[in-house]
């Protein structure tokens, strides 16, 4: 099974993609994080993305595709896609190629995303979240789990942020309407707990 998972930013696709991968054995692909790890390793391709994600702006999909084909190819299992497609041309580049079963759009509003978002932390180290709203390290500035700093991503201002949802307003919408009148995208309210967000999921998918 491939699945896709959409949503606005903050509305929980990174959290939702882990807890199903690990519940399904389905490969998390999330091209955020492949182009985080590239600018952290100071990769050719890390320094060429930086200046889009700091703005909140769209990587160029000359990037974007061939990240995610190196990430799809010669998987042995199905795939849950977090971050792409975010735009129509990505939509049509993975259609071409992939077979796509099922898309899960978590459903958001921009206040309670813009207010997520700029609550948003996480760490520097292992990357675990964290948020000033409701899930506080318990010493501050200080991952719970390895002791490493706790930081804010650079795109978690409120500039950055706009430009963000406008995009996937402008243009993610788009793509998910590609897939809607293929009849396959299901809805779920992501202002809910994280629990209750996985269970809907899990009974859309049917697993
Ligand atoms: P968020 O969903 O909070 O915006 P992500 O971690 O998914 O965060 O993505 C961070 C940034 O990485 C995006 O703002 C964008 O610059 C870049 N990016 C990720 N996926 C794509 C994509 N499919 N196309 C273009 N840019 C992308
Ligand atoms: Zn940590």
């Amino acid at each position: 099974m491939n699945v896709i998972l959409f949503g606005v930013q903050g509305s929980g696709k990174g959290t939702q993609a882990k807890i199903l991968s690990e519940k399904t054995g389905l490969k998390h692909v999330t091209t955020g994080d492949l182009f985080r790890e590239n600018i952290e390793n100071k990769t050719e391709l890390g320094k060429k993305v930086l200046e889009f994600i700091e703005k909140g702006d769209l990587v160029p999909d000359k990037y974007v595709l061939e990240i995610v084909q190196d990430a799809l190819d010669n998987l042995s299992t199905g795939f849950i896609l977090d971050g792409f497609p975010r735009n129509p041309s990505q939509g049509e580049f993975l259609l071409k190629k992939y077979n796509i079963d099922k898309v899960v759009l978590l459903e958001l509003t921009d206040d309670v995303s813009v207010k997520r978002l700029m609550a948003r932390r996480l760490c520097k180290d292992c990357k675990t979240d964290y948020n000033m709203l409701y899930k506080l390290p318990k010493k501050e500035g200080i991952c719970d789990l390895c002791g490493g700093e706790v930081i804010q991503r650079k795109d978690d201002n409120e500039t950055a942020i706009k430009l963000r949802l406008d995009k996937f307003h402008n243009e993610t919408e788009q793509v998910i309407k590609v897939f809607a009148d293929k009849g396959i995208v299901c809805r779920v309210n992501a202002d809910q707990e994280i629990g209750a967000i996985q269970k809907e999921i899990l009974e859309n998918l049917g697993v």
